[in-house]
């Protein structure tokens, strides 16, 4: 949120002004201020977090119509478009079929308050249907959501751009400096949110990703706010812009601003897989270096290790209900593997297509059981030096592959750091079934 504002407000001084496609401009100006796309970034931020994540469409709908006029009207001067505020001021609940970039520069919220992809992209989607209902419009929304979610889960430039160009079909391949020879800024999804997607892609950090976005021209606080956005949930933003945005901000919006970051810790630490595992090993290393004596401060500690135990089969838990993912490393035939490795460098994710065949990677135990591997992230994954391709899938598929698999003890969570040993009694239980289950049929073959 706060890189989306920012972009805003960086680019604000530089709006549909004629200049040199350069990276090389003053950041702040007497003229930067906050616009429209940080006004309605927050009415949606606002909206989903009041109607709570499990809200249905109607409600999130009618919510957004609600506040957008609400927030419209309380900063009328922040730049909205003609057809925006006719609807503003209109009493029409419809939307005006427009593919404006207006769905597209208020969406980033939706890619962070949600835990699984396709809620993401619904959620973008109804947030832009209620006003912009053309499918450019609808399809520029749902694609910085995406990409927000995608990035904060791991995902790397490259194979984020694989996943958009294949399911929103914008073109990716020109660079920015490419693409700025002939660049014709206008105020649409079209041709902003693919352009807001390069910067995004070819940034080194935060602040590359707002220089390149407004490097282009046109539109530059909007290029700058979608690029800020998604490079935020890749590269984090330094503390010091957080400060810079606060001081442009009115007061209710640093606190809401304040609220929603506090929303994204709390989803963090409550459902947090690698934190659970990090206090049982932490338990279990009491336990070896003082307990195991059968004295009552040792059971104590056997009981701590048993509570730390069930903290992280209930993480899990949370997390597979959630719809969030494991990265499962995936072995691929020779030749699948050579056409990937010009598009991917080893270590990453990649989207599964039907042209792929991966098998799955276990490991020995030192008692010669074999584990699925899998990990709660990329970098839990490349640990070690990456020598192979990561799959992201929901993680109730990992533990139903697992449970498929007759000669598999369980799966292996972040086998590379502080582990969890997962034996298949636990992962029945997650599933809610009595017990492992065993394809006979797959046995014989
Ligand atoms: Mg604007």
């Amino acid at each position: 949120m706060y890189g989306a504002i920012f972009g805003d407000i960086v680019g604000s001084s530089y709006e549909f002004k004629e200049r040199e496609h350069t990276k090389l401009f003053r950041l702040f100006t007497e003229e930067s201020h906050f616009t429209d796309d940080t006004v309605m970034t927050l009415a949606v931020a606002k909206s989903l977090i009041e109607v709570g994540p499990m809200a249905s469409e109607e409600e999130i709908k009618s919510k957004l119509i609600f506040n957008f006029r609400g927030f419209a009207k309380q900063f009328p001067n922040a730049g909205y478009g003609r057809m925006f505020w006719d609807w503003v001021n209109g009493d029409s609940d419809e939307g005006y079929e427009s593919y404006g970039n207006g769905s597209a520069m208020r969406v980033s919220s939706v890619g962070w308050l949600y835990d699984n992809l396709d809620r993401t992209r619904a959620v973008a989607r109804w947030s832009a249907e209620v006003t912009h209902n053309h499918p450019e419009g609808v399809k520029g929304a749902e694609a910085v959501a995406t990409v927000i979610f995608l990035a904060r889960n791991g995902w790397n430039a490259a194979t984020i751009k694989f996943f958009v160009e294949r399911e929103f079909g914008y073109d990716l391949s020109h660079s920015i400096q490419e693409m700025a020879q002939d660049y014709k800024g206008d105020a649409t999804c079209q041709n902003t949110v693919p352009q807001a997607i390069r910067a995004f892609l070819e940034a080194e950090d935060y602040e590359d990703a707002i220089r390149g976005a407004v490097s282009l021209g046109g539109d530059s606080d909007t290029l700058a706010c979608m690029a800020g956005a998604m490079a935020e949930a890749r590269f984090g933003i330094p503390e010091e812009f957080r400060e810079e945005v606060n001081d442009y901000l009115a007061e209710n919006m640093v606190k809401l601003l304040s609220t929603i970051d506090n929303i994204k810790k709390d989803l963090e630490d409550h459902r947090n897989i690698e934190l659970m595992i990090h206090n049982l090993h932490e338990e279990q290393k009491k336990y070896q270096s003082q307990g195991a004596d059968g004295s009552e401060a040792s059971k104590e500690m056997e009981q701590a290790i048993g509570l730390a135990l069930r903290h992280v089969a209930h993480a899990i838990h949370v997390r597979m209900n959630a719809g969030c993912m494991f990265f499962a490393p995936v072995e691929l035939p020779e030749e699948e593997l050579a056409s990937l490795q010009d598009k991917f460098a080893l270590g990453s994710v990649i989207p599964l297509t039907s042209n792929l065949h991966p098998g799955r990677r276990s490991i020995a135990s030192p008692d010669g059981k074999r584990w699925l591997a899998a990990f709660t992230s990329i970098d839990e994954g490349n640990k070690r030096k990456p020598d192979c391709y990561y799959v992201g899938e929901p993680i109730r598929f990992t533990l139903e592959v697992s449970m498929q698999l007759p000669d598999c003890a369980g799966i292996v969570v972040n086998a590379w750091g502080e582990s969890f040993f997962m034996p298949k009694e636990i992962i029945a239980n997650l599933l809610g079934k009595e017990g492992p289950e065993v394809n006979h049929d797959q046995d014989k073959r």
